[in-house]
């Protein structure tokens, strides 16, 4: 790898100090499971690494009825957090099926939702696509088995974070910082499409660092999250869904449905939040939402297989939350 300055703040100040302003020029580093590996294979060449670790929190507080995470906070501690467990359940599945125990125990909650894409042509230094400031998606043409069925093109990555779904269905706000001070963005506002800007997957600047997911308070609502893997260890999902429902007796009175892994964003289906209003869930009612859920759906040539898998992940993540049996 290309040799690098390596820096080692205390503070949120100080950290933000030691990052500049030019695009992947210095970079923020929480655990290193993305970055070292972008470093090896000379996808990214920083020249100075900031470690963000001794400068950002790594608790979990109780805030106004809801909770506030720290970005450095390491997943496997998130994943056993009792007042996460409790409150927002749909979180704890979404950390737990994350990688390995290994990978769980070094990466962190800001780096789980500022990792890069999975994208074998971005992965790949021989290929320089748009999203390293080349002219061709090769996944358009090429292999593109696991790529975006929604929200494609320019490029048709899936947003690689299992824990960007939970947080948005949970409407978390993300607490960001740079040169100017803090500022507050919506989890559903924080991930940006590749019409917005190729090169980048979220609104962060290159001097700016998420410092603290903050979640509302949960409220009375039902949780179910699935998630579908291509072989059940250590691989990230093909599709999954977080599903919450607000209910009224047995009827639901409000949904929040989001899929994870089927466009470069986690991507809301409000057509399957409409068709569960109002309803009580059943069989029916579930597989009737998982299909509006997929409407819409612009397969690749070879990803087609995505829209069934997204299907069952959204009606199993229904019923899920309902308490009923999934298979
Ligand atoms: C085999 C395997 C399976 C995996 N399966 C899954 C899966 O199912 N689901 C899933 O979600 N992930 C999965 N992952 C990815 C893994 O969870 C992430 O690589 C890890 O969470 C990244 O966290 P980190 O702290 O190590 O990030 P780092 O590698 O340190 O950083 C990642 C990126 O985020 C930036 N960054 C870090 N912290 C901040 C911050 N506070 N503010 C702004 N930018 C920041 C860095 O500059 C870097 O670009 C898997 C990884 C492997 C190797
Ligand atoms: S999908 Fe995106 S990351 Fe992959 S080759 Fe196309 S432009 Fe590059």
């Amino acid at each position: 790898m290309k040799a690098f300055a390596y820096v080692n703040p205390t503070t949120e100040k100080d950290a933000v100090a030691a990052l500049g302003s030019e695009f992947e020029k210095t970079l923020p580093i929480g655990g290193g499971q993305d970055l070292l590996a972008r470093l090896k294979d000379y996808i990214t060449q920083p020249d100075r690494v900031v470690n963000v670790k001794n400068a950002l929190a790594t608790t979990v507080t109780r805030e106004n009825g809801g909770l506030r995470l720290g970005a450095a906070l390491k997943i496997a501690d998130l994943a056993e957090q009792a007042d996460v467990a409790r409150m927002y359940p749909a979180v704890t599945a979404a950390a737990i099926e994350i990688g390995t125990p290994q990978i769980r125990n070094q990466g962190t909650v800001g780096g789980n939702l500022n990792q890069r894409p999975r994208c074998w042509y971005f992965r790949n230094e021989e290929f320089v696509c748009l999203k390293k400031g080349g002219d061709t998606c090769f996944s358009t043409t090429g292999e593109n088995q696991f790529h975006a069925i929604f929200g494609g093109g320019p490029s048709y990555i899936v947003h690689p974070s299992s824990l960007a779904v939970p947080f948005v269905a949970y409407g978390a706000t993300f607490r960001v910082i740079g040169p100017n001070g803090e500022r507050l963005v919506p989890a559903a506002d924080y991930f940006t499409g590749p019409r917005v800007n190729v090169r980048v997957e979220n609104v962060l600047a290159p001097n700016e660092l998420l410092t603290h997911v903050i979640l509302p308070p949960p409220g009375a609502v039902k949780s179910g999250h699935y998630e579908v893997r291509y072989k059940t260890s250590h691989d990230w999902p093909i599709a999954f869904a977080t599903v919450l429902l607000t209910m009224s007796g047995t009827t639901v009175q409000g949904a929040r449905v989001v899929m994870g892994a089927v466009a470069p964003i986690p991507w809301r289906a409000q057509a399957a939040e409409q068709a569960l209003a109002g309803r009580t869930i059943s069989e029916e009612t579930a597989t009737a939402a998982a299909e509006a859920a997929v409407q819409g759906a612009r397969p690749l040539a070879r990803n087609g297989y995505k829209i069934q898998v997204a299907k069952t992940a959204v009606k199993r993540a229904i019923l899920r939350a309902a308490g009923l049996p999934t298979a």
